[in-house]
């Protein structure tokens, strides 16, 4: 019974994804991090769909997401 008390479960590690992004995050719980996506291919798959968005999203003039990315979008986050 005496797992890594560190190792994160999945679903802290997708709140925490925004702020991984964001570089909001301790060290502690960035490498933390890290070590998940390393382990979780979910989770490191969603982190760069977050990456992704976040990217375009700042890309994007002041003018809204095309139809179909919004779509995408909510297919994605749906799965969640
Ligand atoms: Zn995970």
């Amino acid at each position: 019974m005496s797992e890594k008390p560190e190792k994160l479960a999945c679903e802290q590690a997708i709140k925490m994804i925004l702020e991984y992004l964001d570089n909001e995050l301790t060290e502690h719980d960035h490498v933390a991090m890290n070590g998940h996506f390393e382990t979780c291919r979910s989770c490191f798959s969603r982190m760069e769909f977050e990456k992704m968005l976040k990217d375009k999203i700042s890309a994007l003039p002041a003018k809204k997401a095309p139809d179909s990315l919004r779509n995408k979008i909510k297919k994605v986050t749906g799965k969640f």
